[in-house]
């Protein structure tokens, strides 16, 4: 989609701070970041949202999550991280690209209202 600033990113038309990319996603550091590690998990595929998601996009969500592990080792959240996706407006989302939070680096709260 043209107008949507992660399919940019994803496109190396917009800088972020990368920490991994391949063909099918792109993380980086989130530009207001919740807690000392938070980054974001994107597919390169534009998906509205999780909600968009279709059989097809089982293998991508899949890579995703198995990532997220890799992913907060390298960034030393050795005692554990939270992952987040928002999804619609009702669930706090406010970009409307497809993407996991990857958050850490301090106790994070057992309320995740
Ligand atoms: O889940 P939600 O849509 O609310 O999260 C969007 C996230 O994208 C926010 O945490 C925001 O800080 C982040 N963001 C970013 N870089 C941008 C624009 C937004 O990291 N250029």
């Amino acid at each position: 989609m043209s107008d949507c600033l992660f399919c940019k990113i994803a496109a190396g038309e917009i800088p972020a701070k990368t920490i991994y990319e391949d063909d099918d996603v792109i993380a980086f550091h989130d530009i207001h970041p919740a807690a000392p590690v938070h980054f974001l998990l994107v597919p390169k595929t534009h998906l509205d949202s999780l909600a968009h998601a279709q059989t097809q996009h089982q293998p991508l969500l899949g890579k995703m999550m198995l990532l997220t592990s890799k992913l907060a080792a390298e960034q030393g959240l050795s005692d554990g991280y939270r992952t987040i996706i928002n999804t619609g407006h009702g669930g706090g989302q406010t970009f409307f690209h497809l993407h996991m939070h990857i958050i850490g680096g301090k106790t994070l709260s057992t309320n995740i209202s």
